[in-house]
């Protein structure tokens, strides 16, 4: 059984320079070692939601990986390998957005509505997918990690922002 004793500690936090770099493209010879990181992201991701109450996807800077790569846990893990996106309109929403990087910090942002998501999947397969609305919204946040850039920056204004406390257990 692979080792899986990350802790909230594993993630980067806002104000290391790490997030702010350009990740670099995943080549099918990496897999292997890839594969036990996207272990890692997902449980995390578990990890996290357990503690916040939220969290669904984690980008692989956010633990110091600086490879193209997007882990999502929603229902079950799904690793995203080398993802573009594009946008079918420019029509965008306002939302509070979140991070993992600065899990007390809600950030005003806009995003498009919809999107178009290209990637391998974990068997070096090539996927595509339509989404709109949270999900859309959600793939833009972690394709953004993946060029170093973070929520804050795509704040609306100086009101932007509001301080998350997670419910007690
Ligand atoms: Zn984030």
């Amino acid at each position: 059984m692979k080792s899986l004793d990350v802790g909230l500690e594993n993630i980067l936090l806002l104000g290391d320079p790490r997030l702010r770099e350009n990740c670099s493209p995943v080549v099918p010879e990496e897999l292997d070692v890839l594969d036990h990181f996207v272990d890692q992201m997902a449980s995390l991701i578990v990890t996290f939601r357990k503690t916040y109450g939220k969290g669904r996807a984690i980008a692989a800077p956010q633990i110091g990986l600086l490879k193209n790569l997007i882990v999502i846990n929603i229902d079950n893990p799904v690793a995203l390998y080398n993802p573009t996106l594009s946008f079918p309109h420019n029509k965008q929403v306002e939302l509070w957005d979140d991070c993992m990087s600065f899990p007390n910090l809600m950030v005003r942002v806009k995003r498009y509505d919809k999107c178009t998501v290209n990637f391998k999947d974990r068997d070096w397969k090539d996927q595509h997918w339509e989404l709109e609305g949270d999900m859309s919204e959600l793939l833009q946040h972690e394709y953004d990690h993946l060029r170093g850039v973070l929520a804050i920056d795509r704040a609306i204004d100086k009101d932007a922002f509001k301080w998350f406390v997670p419910a007690t257990p």
